[in-house]
């Protein structure tokens, strides 16, 4: 397989935030060209078994995908992993644990909006959530754009939802070497994901792409609908410097929101290794 496959190893379908069913992303994908897909939806592998299936019944090469939530030095990361034993049980109960909180969580986030006079939000995002148990800030940013208090989801991130927003809850996430782990112990690899989105001071980067590689990490996200053409670079960069192999995904969840649709980003830099030839024995 060469560099220039079509891969796309980052998405997600209502078993998350997304709003495609994974049979119809698995169809999406093939639709435009995808070569090599992963469903990875946020701290849970509900869908896996129904993308095995579509990817299968598409002729689609197909890796078990999850993007794990994870707290480092105070910070969100996000951690994909890539080809696992989907029904690894340590891999589950670590998923299950890092879900966990997001119901409190909601609440929390809910009396917050409520404070600022937006009624009804907890009940109104559970609404958009396809699984109860994975109700995310993006089902608030669909329950506020569908009640007009802003125009769009990205409007509800910037003025309501974002990190130091007002109805902004600080949570704590897995731990960054407890999620290595889960991935690696059941055989998959794991990624750093849209590394970009984190706002980190160099230091702090360096600190995370330094511990996730000791804990066995060894994959980054270089090419992501998360990241500038810029920053392509700047994160081909620190895979050479950190030896770790490149991911290409989308990060799509929605046709109506998202940037990026399946399979539509440019290529992975040259001379990478990008992280599917890691990943050459899990394909199904
Ligand atoms: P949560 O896991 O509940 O904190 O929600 C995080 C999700 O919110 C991400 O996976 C994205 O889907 C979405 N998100 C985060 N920031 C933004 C943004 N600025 N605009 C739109 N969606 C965002
Ligand atoms: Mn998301
Ligand atoms: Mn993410
Ligand atoms: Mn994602």
């Amino acid at each position: 397989m060469t560099p220039v496959l079509n891969a796309d190893l980052h998405c997600h379908s209502t078993v998350s935030d997304g709003t495609l069913e994974p049979e119809a992303l698995a169809a999406r994908a093939k639709a435009n060209g995808v070569e090599l897909w992963a469903l990875t939806d946020h701290d849970e592998v509900g869908g896996q078994d129904r993308a095995i299936a579509a990817a299968a019944q598409a002729g689609l090469p197909y890796l078990t995908g999850a993007e794990v939530s994870v707290t480092f030095a105070g910070e969100t990361v996000h951690i994909v992993g890539l080809g696992f034993d989907p029904d690894d049980a340590r891999l589950r109960q670590g998923l299950l644990d890092t879900r966990g909180g997001r119901g409190q969580r909601a609440r929390e986030m809910a009396d917050q909006l409520a404070l600022l006079g937006i009624r009804g939000a907890y009940e109104g995002a559970l609404r958009f959530a396809g699984n109860p148990e994975l109700i995310s800030r993006t089902h608030f940013a669909r329950f506020l754009v569908e009640s007009g208090v802003c125009a769009s989801t990205h409007d509800v991130f910037r003025k309501y939802l974002a990190d130091g927003k007002p109805g902004h809850v600080p949570h704590r996430w897995a731990a960054l070497g407890d999620a290595v782990r889960w991935i690696v112990e059941a055989g998959g690899v794991a990624v750093i994901a849209h590394p970009a989105r984190c706002k980190f001071s160099p230091n702090a980067e360096y600190a995370l792409f330094s511990e996730f590689k000791a804990h066995g990490g060894q994959g980054v996200e270089v090419v992501t609908g998360s990241h500038t053409t810029a920053e392509y670079a700047t994160y081909a960069d620190m895979a050479r410097e950190f030896g770790l192999a490149a991911s290409r995904g989308s990060d799509f969840h929605s046709p109506h929101e998202s940037r990026i649709d399946l399979g539509q980003l440019p290529p992975l830099p040259a001379g990478l290794t990008p992280v599917w030839e890691l990943l050459a024995d899990r394909i199904r």
